[in-house]
């Protein structure tokens, strides 16, 4: 359902990438037999249940509503080499696997450019690379510091970049690009199709109960009996018991696209290239151009839920605040208003990194969330179901892989989302050097 609100600006519950698919396939009903079944059907899981059925195994992917319609197709769309937490937390904690990872998050980037090409996806991918941008002197000194110890290109000017001054500079990331996750999501529900995985929709599992040799996974409606699972449902992991405590803390991102923007008039806002533009604020705030020529803004605001997480349209306060960030740093195009606005669950993992693993013999499940999961999410699912076919473990499996299903509470709680918005919010104050 959507609402219009205030001024024309349309809440959206789903996607505003693109429209459900009218081909629902069918939901779980009676008892059905698999060797594997994958539950949740995001990118993740797709991709993992493709994986086995390429592999000749007996797959059943198990999707709550449709294929895809959880984060795979909300997000921003973009495809980059980040890890899944701020450079200098992995260089403190994770100093003995930030090479490993930054392997694993390359090839996440190369592996689903190559998914796209392979089954001939077509979700207007472009190979754009993205700025890591700073608004403020001190993310400026920042960046310069990251780029020195690691020995990376020059840092670019707004100007030199081509994007808007209030950027006061950045570093280019060659790697990766922009695209419409709705269609990438559409696009591999219809290649696992093809590839014979046999998916249920509209059949949300509400317990999972071993039984000797066997699983059990109770639907409404029906029950699936597997040998083997896997748990692919991302920031909704809570939701079943067999879960163990602090696995995945959701988190509300939202997203706000404008009124589409005429070409001459980014020209003349700075934003020469049209390069995708991510800042280092500790929520980071996302600006890229769609296919529809309209601008979309990510993030600024993260929330905790209030009560069980679902389809619910964006909270009106986060909305005002990231068209707030957009004026601010596009001071000329004030005038451009909100056309819609959507907004997805991201489980964050307590160490804020990709992560997978047993809970069970029989069952195992694979994270690759913390707002970094459109290439993540697909590679490690392959992975997955490599390992789950009997192959040898893969060393970028083995960097994400945790031997015992136990975890600390992470960082992310409303307290820290809060003050993590205020320290934005303050450092912008403070610290700001706008044209
Ligand atoms: C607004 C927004 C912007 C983002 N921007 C970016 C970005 O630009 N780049 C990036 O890399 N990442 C981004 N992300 C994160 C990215 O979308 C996710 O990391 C990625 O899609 C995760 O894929 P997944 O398959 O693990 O999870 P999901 O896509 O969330 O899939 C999980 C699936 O499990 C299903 N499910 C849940 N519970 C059950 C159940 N009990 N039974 C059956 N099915 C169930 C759900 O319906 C859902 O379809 C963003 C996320 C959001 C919300």
């Amino acid at each position: 359902m959507n609402h219009a609100i205030g001024s024309g600006i349309t809440y959206l519950t789903g996607t505003g990438w693109v429209d459900r698919p009218a081909d629902v396939q069918p939901k779980v009903s009676g008892v059905v037999n698999c060797d594997v079944a994958v539950i949740g059907g995001g990118l993740g899981g797709m991709s993992a249940a493709l994986r086995l059925a390429q592999l000749g195994c007996d797959v059943a992917l198990i999707e709550s509503d449709i294929c895809g319609w959880g984060a795979s197709s909300r997000n921003a769309g973009y495809l980059s080499n980040s890890i899944g937490s701020d450079a200098r937390i992995l260089n403190l904690f994770y100093s003995d696997r930030v090479r490993d990872l930054a392997r694993f998050a390359n090839t996440s980037v190369t592996f689903t450019e190559d998914l796209i090409d392979r089954y001939g996806i077509d979700c207007h991918y472009e190979r754009t690379g993205m700025l890591v941008t700073a608004t403020t002197q001190r993310q400026l000194r920042a960046i310069r510091k990251l780029v020195k110890v690691g020995g990376r290109s020059q840092v670019l000017s707004s100007t030199e970049a081509g994007v808007p001054a209030a950027f006061l500079g950045g570093l280019r990331m060659p790697l990766g690009g922009i695209l419409n996750p709705g269609e990438l999501s559409l696009g591999m529900r219809t290649t696992a199709l093809r590839a014979g995985v046999r998916i249920y929709e509209q059949s949300p599992v509400r317990r999972i109960k071993e039984s000797g040799s066997t699983v059990e996974i109770l639907l409404d409606q029906g029950i699936v009996r597997a040998n083997q699972v896997l748990l692919t449902t991302n920031a909704f992991m809570n939701d079943l018991d067999i879960t163990p405590r602090w696995l995945s803390t959701p988190v509300r991102v939202t997203a706000v696209e404008t009124e589409p923007v005429d070409g001459a008039r980014l020209d003349e806002a700075g934003w020469t290239s049209r390069v995708p533009i991510v800042t280092t604020h500790l929520v980071m705030e996302s600006y890229r151009i769609t296919q529809r020529g309209s601008i979309l803004c990510t993030v600024r605001q993260m929330q905790m839920p209030r009560g069980p997480i679902g389809d619910r349209p964006p909270d009106q306060g986060v909305v005002a605040e990231i068209m707030r960030g957009f004026r601010m740093r596009f001071p000329t195009l004030v005038d451009v208003v909100p056309a819609r606005t959507w907004g997805g669950w991201v489980g964050m993992t307590s160490s804020t990194l990709p992560m997978a693993g047993h809970l069970s013999p029989r069952v195992s499940y694979s994270i690759a969330c913390n707002g970094h999961g459109l290439p993540q999410a697909p590679y490690l699912g392959y992975l997955f179901a490599e390992h789950l076919s009997g192959g040898e473990m893969h060393q970028d499996l083995k960097v994400l892989w945790r031997s015992t299903p136990k975890f600390a509470p992470g960082i992310v709680n409303p307290v820290t989302l809060k003050l993590a918005w205020l320290a934005d919010r303050l450092t912008d104050r403070l610290d700001r050097v706008l044209p």
